[in-house]
C-alpha cells in the first residue's frame, strides 16, 4: 500500500514519502515554464527544450524546496551500477553537471542536495536519519539486476548507517501494468533475486511471448533482502505510462519527452 503523498507548492506539483524525514521530492510534469510538449517542467536540458526554460524550472524547484539546486549534485547516469559518494567538493550546477558516470549518489553532507532523473526507470531515495546518510539512485532495469541497491548501501554502511535504519522510498515508474519486456529482464532478475524471489515480479503476457515485470516489487524485495525493514520501504503505486499526463513517459511517447527528478538534501 502506498504512502506517496501530493503536495504542491507557488503551482509546482510534487510526490513525498512519510517514510523520510529529510527534504525530499518526486516531481511531476507540472509547475514548470516549458511549452510544447516539454510542458511544463522539464527538468532535462538534452531534451530539445530551451536552455533558459530548464533553467527556470530548476529555479522554480529550488524556491519550492528551499534547497540549493545551482549546487548540487549531478551525475551523468549511464545504466550502470556505479555509486558516488559526494561531498562539498562535488557540487556543480544543473547545466554543468560532474562528468562523472554514474547512477548513484550518496553522502552525508548536510545541504548537499543529490538528484538523479528519470522517466520510467525507478528513481529510488535512501536515507538513514541516525547517522545522517542520504542517497539518490537511478534503477533502471539493468542497474537494478546488476544490483546497484547493494552498492548505495554499501556506501551508506561505509560512513556508519545500518540497513535496519535505512528508509526508502521507491518513486513514480513505469508499472508492472506497462513494462512489457522479452525474456531478457525477466531471466536477469531471477539471476538477481533468486528464482523462488523473482516469481511474484514476472508475468507472462496472455497470448504473446512477452512478459511483464514489477521492477518496483523487486527492487522493494532486493532491499528486504539488504536489510531494510518492510515497513520502512514505501512504494509508489502511480505508473508513470498509464499516468503520462502526470509524469514523463519514454515509453509512451517514444522518447518526445521531458525529464522528472527525485531529490533529496539532509
Ligand atoms: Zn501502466
Amino acid at each position: 500500500m502506498s504512502r506517496f503523498v501530493q503536495r504542491e507548492k507557488n503551482g509546482l506539483v510534487y510526490m513525498t514519502s512519510p517514510v523520510i524525514s529529510a527534504n525530499h521530492a518526486f516531481t511531476t510534469r507540472f509547475g514548470g515554464v516549458s511549452e510544447g510538449y516539454l510542458a511544463s517542467l522539464n527538468l532535462g536540458f538534452n531534451r530539445g527544450d530551451e536552455r533558459g526554460r530548464v533553467m527556470e524550472n530548476y529555479r522554480i524547484l529550488g524556491r519550492a524546496l528551499g534547497m540549493d539546486v545551482m549546487r548540487a549534485a549531478y551525475t551523468k547516469q549511464v545504466h550502470g551500477t556505479h555509486v558516488r559518494l559526494v561531498t562539498e567538493a562535488d557540487r556543480c550546477c544543473p547545466t554543468d553537471p560532474d562528468p562523472c558516470e554514474s547512477d548513484g549518489l550518496v553522502t552525508d553532507v548536510p545541504g548537499l542536495p543529490l538528484f538523479c532523473f528519470t522517466a520510467d526507470c525507478v528513481p529510488l531515495l535512501l536515507h538513514d536519519p541516525v547517522r545522517g546518510v542520504a542517497g539518490a539512485v537511478h534503477c533502471g532495469w539493468r542497474s537494478s539486476v546488476g544490483d546497484i541497491p547493494a552498492e548505495a548501501l554499501r556506501l551508506m554502511r561505509g560512513l556508519g548507517s545500518r540497513p535496519g535504519d535505512v528508509r526508502a522510498a521507491i518513486g513514480p515508474a513505469i508499472g508492472a501494468c506497462c513494462f512489457e519486456t522479452d525474456a531478457d529482464v525477466p531471466e536477469a532478475v531471477e539471476r538477481w533475486l533468486g528464482p523462488d524471489a523473482a516469481r511474484s515480479f514476472i508475468k507472462n503476457k496472455a497470448g504473446s511471448a512477452k512478459f511483464l515485470v514489477d521492477l518496483r516489487g523487486a527492487l522493494r524485495c532486493r532491499l528486504i533482502q539488504l536489510g531494510l525493514e518492510p515497513g520502512c520501504i514505501d512504494v509508489s503505486d502511480e505508473c508513470t505510462m498509464c499516468c503520462h499526463e502526470k509524469y514523463w513517459s519514454h515509453r509512451y511517447t517514444r522518447g518526445e519527452r521531458g525529464s522528472q527528478c527525485a531529490c533529496i538534501c539532509l
